[in-house]
């Protein structure tokens, strides 16, 4: 019989983890610390990330040490951040960083059980570790967010867009789903600019932009591929699917009032919608979107065409 074979091989295994000190239900406990210890641990653990996610699983595992919790809860508004970590738990205290006049968020402790003044102390002594590691890791988060998004329009950019296209794209192989892409184009946006001005051509722009993440649940799929020129990725949608969601976005950009010099402007789009063949690379089911495109334009504008 082969199975005894099989379960000495795991056995070995699991005692091998074992000896390593993984594969445990709980860690070993840790022996007790000091808060100067335990500062100046932290000080040199927190500066070995970037990732806010990281470091604050860090500190909440750390800070245990002396502070038992239930769990922590971090958010950033600005900076569009929510973590959490642990469970919920009945009491909490909230704390709201900043370093020199910069705001670096808002963290709540919570614990089932009431936290002693001492306790207190402890943690308000143990998040000045935070400060800079997180400030680091928040400029760090920005720069690297900015660098993938089209300034005038908070949409991706075409960095974003060629990397979260390959990734849509094998993801959607692996998985077997559907994958649609909608080309959206501004119709005779020239005449726009050339009555209005280049300032006023922006803004429309931009709103209509807004409208587009308005009417879509995942916001970070929007990209400007051109200059009046929108490119939507639809994850597991299927060509009728985006057909639907590419007629909503043609009726929400045109009931939308666009204003310039105080008179409304007529605006209409049109669009192009390819849905991924088997084997197709990202080059060719974003040819087929644009060669639809062409022949909404062609066909009168202010129409969506389905790629064949
Ligand atoms: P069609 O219906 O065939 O798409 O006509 P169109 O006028 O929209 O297309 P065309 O490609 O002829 O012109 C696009 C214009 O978009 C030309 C360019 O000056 C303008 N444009 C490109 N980028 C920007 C931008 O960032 N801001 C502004 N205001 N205009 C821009
Ligand atoms: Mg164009
Ligand atoms: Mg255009």
């Amino acid at each position: 019989m082969k199975t005894p074979t099989q379960t000495n091989a795991i056995d070995f295994d699991t005692a091998k983890l074992q000896r390593l000190g993984f594969g445990q239900p709980f860690p070993p406990p840790r022996r007790p610390t000091t808060v100067a210890q335990l500062r100046q641990q932290l000080g040199l653990q927190l500066q070995t990330s970037l990732e806010p996610e990281r470091i604050l699983s860090v500190f909440f595992r750390e800070i245990q040490r002396l502070v038992p919790l239930d769990a922590l809860h971090y958010r950033h508004d600005a900076a569009d951040l929510r973590l959490e970590f642990g469970q919920r738990g009945h009491h909490s205290v909230s704390y709201s960083l900043s370093h020199e006049g910069e705001h670096l968020g808002e963290l709540i402790f919570r614990r089932n059980q009431r936290l002693s003044e001492e306790e207190l102390g402890q943690l308000e002594s143990l998040l000045a570790t935070l400060l800079y590691p997180m400030r680091n890791a928040l400029l760090y988060r920005a720069a690297t967010r900015n660098a993938l998004r089209d300034p005038l329009t908070q949409t991706g950019n075409r960095i974003a867009m060629d990397q979260t296209l390959q990734r849509e794209i094998d993801m959607a192989r692996r998985h077997l789903n559907p994958l649609s892409l909608l080309m959206l184009d501004i119709d005779h946006f020239k005449h726009i600019n050339d009555t209005y001005g280049h300032a006023a051509g922006d803004n429309v722009l931009r709103e209509v932009a807004a409208v587009i993440k308005a009417q879509l649940r995942n916001v970070d799929m929007v990209f400007r591929f051109g200059g009046e020129e929108f490119l939507v990725l639809l994850s597991n949608t299927s060509r009728e699917a985006a057909a639907v969601v590419g007629e909503r976005l043609r009726k929400a950009t045109l009931a939308q009032d666009y204003w310039a010099d105080g008179k409304r402007i007529e605006l209409t789009v049109s669009l192009g919608c390819s849905t991924l063949l088997a084997a197709e690379s990202a080059e060719s089911l974003l040819r087929r979107a644009d060669n639809a495109l062409y022949v909404a334009k062609r066909e009168g504008r202010n129409r969506l065409a389905m790629a064949g």
